[in-house]
């Protein structure tokens, strides 16, 4: 059993990305999350291969860990599943936390499918982020099965997303009877999302009890 715990947020985003509050700043977040009680909490910016402002983020995060906080802090991002089943990270950083999640569109479930578990077989993806099929397909309880089944043997941690509401409860169910790795995820792009899984309770307690 893999309980979930409402203290751990490890998908958060700050002012690094070009859609966030430009005053959403490591510091801030952390601020706000010891003012909550986070036990955990993983920044998880999104990156591109091209992204040139990563070794500042990574000063960042590294200074607010060494001014001293009790909170446990990841210094991660999030990359794009790409068409070509690889992953949109700098190979440099492939050694730190990351979330693989999709971002674009495929509307081919073939494609999205191959996608997919390539990017679960890669060894340095942990956690597969806001999983859920598009709207113009879905998955077959055999196909929910084999990708629980890919998971559980490529170790993979599934997010259960605030901000999507994801995965879906049906696939919660399978992977929950695979006994795959679950962790929380708020996807905060604001300070008051962070630590935030209001939105999710079902899901939680799905899993939780
Ligand atoms: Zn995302
Ligand atoms: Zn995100």
């Amino acid at each position: 059993m893999h309980l979930l715990d409402l203290k751990k947020d490890y998908h958060v985003h700050c002012n690094y990305n070009d859609h966030s509050p430009q005053d959403l700043s490591v510091e801030r977040v952390t601020r706000y999350a010891e003012t909550i009680n986070l036990k955990t909490l993983a920044f998880t910016e999104h990156v591109r291969r091209t992204s040139d402002w990563i070794p500042k983020y990574l000063e960042d995060i590294d200074r607010i860990i060494s001014s001293g906080t009790k909170m446990k802090i990841i210094a991660g991002f999030e990359a794009k599943i790409l068409k070509d089943g690889s992953v949109d990270v700098p190979q440099e950083y492939e050694g730190h936390f990351l979330i693989a999640s999709f971002h674009t569109k495929y509307y081919n479930k073939r494609d999205w499918l191959f996608s997919l578990k390539s990017a679960i077989s890669l060894s340095y993806v942990n956690v597969i982020g806001h999983l859920a099929p598009e709207e113009s397909f879905e998955l077959c309880d055999d196909e929910i099965i084999e990708l629980s089944q890919l998971l559980k043997s490529n170790n993979k941690t599934i997010e259960i997303n605030a901000k999507y509401r994801r995965p879906p409860m049906k696939w919660l169910q399978t992977f929950k009877e695979n006994n795959i790795c679950f962790h929380l995820g708020s996807d905060a792009h604001s300070l008051t999302e962070v630590g935030n899984f209001d939105s999710i309770t079902n899901l939680i307690d799905y899993i939780n009890n």
